[in-house]
């Protein structure tokens, strides 16, 4: 998530110098020039901390910029070693190619760049039609848009069905003032935000210790005349699972309920149509309105790009798009955001005829299969296995400490140490009403192999040992303040934003729920 930053006051900035040590008397000899110099670090930059607060007066060479950033940005993690995340991480050298080639394109352009406009149509029609848009009925008028990513394409998605319902509301003469959208507590924090910033009202159907998929029935009992449309996750960003979309179709068809279904699958939108073409997810339910998907996660695009696909413009009102003339053309247009790199969606160009769809699943199997060997080697560990197996959900493996082990440390510790050995494998704190349980997640990615998995269950069995051996000496109480002291200490903690530190309005202000990274 990216940080809202606070700018430090000038009266931070005295303070925080009042922390460095003195080193005045290090002064051996005054630098000469710097105009001839080769070397980077022979320069007075080197000696100098980078600009951080204040945009610098002069320039400087820009082998010197380069050099610098890279070296600050050598303490961010291996972005291979992040478990924790959906997002990307590999691409063939010829897509980063055209990609890069791209980097001075605005994809808004449609006049100036009419081919890569082409390409994201391209891009539309395959994934509406690997979504069984409903294309056999030639009056079909299916709509779709690339997005910066599976936020913005939820955005629009509610954006979509509020307006849809506020309309059939205002024509009926009915009062179209309270718009509410149903969901599962553990969903995605994007879900959260079209809530709140739409004035959408938020009802849940809560997480419950042994399920943590949404209950269809619940959901299809909390539908009420100012129901928007329910959202049903293909892939929940905590344990993977599918959501039962049919039961939920099915239900409103049986209750004969004008209900739209907004189908979230960020994660599983690239995954089941090949691991599990059998489920019964897409546009073959009717009541299924629009999809969202990430192209940067497993659509294998790096990050920047997500797509969302209508069943028909009946689900898509006029009133939401904008025919924009530029330089002439009128293109019709529905998104947040105006200018954006033509980068990734040529990125996905690439990946989806350059894989096929026998390319993707090869990759989603394989990488089906190493998460079922990482379960079955947690659980042999003696951890508790919170997802599922077989791709019957996403490659992802959840899992928790069994309880009945009685060890005196918890999944953060454990987090923590597999930290010290450059993994990043997050413990979350799970969504409400599921006992404030905490887990583990490893979210199997491309580029994550057979043997990159061998070490893996390697360090996660030598971070129990070196816990139980902890607990065993009696520190374990040292070591979690340890753990907290490192926390609060961390260089990049700094940065936190502390006025809006006691948010109280989210699922996370309320009830301690982690929201996941993906
Ligand atoms: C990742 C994710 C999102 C948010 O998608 P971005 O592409 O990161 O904006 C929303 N919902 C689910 C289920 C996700 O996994």
């Amino acid at each position: 998530m990216v940080h809202l930053g606070k700018v430090p006051t000038h009266k931070e900035l005295e303070d925080q110098k009042k922390d460095l040590p003195d080193v005045g008397g290090l002064d051996l000899q005054p630098h000469g020039s710097d105009q001839f110099t080769a070397s980077v670090y022979g320069s007075h930059y080197a000696a100098m901390d980078l600009p951080k607060h204040e945009m610098p007066e002069e320039m400087m060479p820009k082998e010197v910029a380069y050099r610098m950033i890279k070296d600050d940005l050598t303490l961010d993690g291996t972005p291979t070693l992040n478990l924790a995340s959906f997002v990307t991480t590999y691409m063939e050298e010829e897509a980063e190619k055209l990609m890069v080639d791209a980097f001075s394109k605005n994809f808004i352009d449609y006049e100036e760049y009419p081919v890569s406009a082409d390409i994201q149509n391209r891009c539309v029609s395959m994934i509406a039609r690997l979504f069984n848009a409903p294309l056999h009925d030639e009056n079909a008028q299916v709509m779709g848009t690339s997005t910066i990513g599976s936020s913005e394409a939820i955005m629009l998605g509610t954006l979509a069905m509020k307006k849809r319902w506020q309309k059939k509301r205002i024509a009926a003469g009915k009062d179209a003032s309270k718009p509410n959208i149903v969901m599962n507590s553990a969903v995605q924090v994007c879900w959260e935000k079209a809530a709140r910033y739409f004035d959408v009202e938020e009802k849940y159907v809560y997480c419950e210790e042994g399920r943590y998929v949404i209950d269809p029935k619940q959901a299809v009992d909390l539908v009420d005349e100012n129901t928007i449309g329910i959202c049903s996750i293909l892939g929940t960003t905590y344990t993977g699972e599918y959501e039962d979309t049919k039961a939920i179709n099915d239900l409103l068809i049986e209750r004969n309920i004008d209900c739209p279904i907004h189908v979230d699958a960020a994660s599983g939108g690239f995954v089941a149509p090949f691991v599990n073409p059998d489920l019964v997810w897409d546009f073959k339910l009717e009541k299924v309105v629009s999809i969202n998907v990430s192209g940067h996660k497993y659509g294998l695009v790096y990050p920047g790009v997500g797509w969302v696909v209508w069943r028909d413009p009946e689900f898509l009102p006029k009133e939401l798009i904008f025919n924009i003339n530029y330089l002439g053309a009128d293109q019709a247009s529905f998104t947040l955001n105006f200018s954006r790199g033509a980068s990734q969606v040529i990125g996905q160009y690439y990946q989806l005829i350059r894989l096929g769809k026998s390319g993707y699943r090869n990759i989603m199997c394989n990488i089906t299969r190493t998460a079922d060997y990482l379960a079955a080697s947690v659980e042999k560990m003696g951890f508790l296995l919170m997802c599922q197996t077989g791709g019957k959900d996403l490659p992802l493996v959840a899992f928790r400490l069994n309880p009945k082990d009685g060890h005196q440390f918890d999944e953060f510790a454990i987090a923590h140490q597999l930290r010290e050995r450059g993994w990043v494998v997050p413990a979350y704190t799970m969504a409400p009403h599921a006992g404030t349980l905490k887990m583990m997640r490893v979210v199997v990615r491309e580029d994550f192999s057979r043997s990159r998995c061998d070490a893996l269950i390697g360090d996660l069995k030598l971070a129990v040992q070196e816990l139980v051996k902890i607990s065993d000496a009696g520190s374990i109480d040292q070591y979690k303040d340890h753990v907290q002291r490192q926390k609060k200490a961390g260089k990049h903690q700094k940065g936190l934003n502390q006025h809006y530190a006691d948010e109280q309005h989210s699922l996370k202000g309320k009830h301690g729920k982690t929201h996941a990274v993906c």
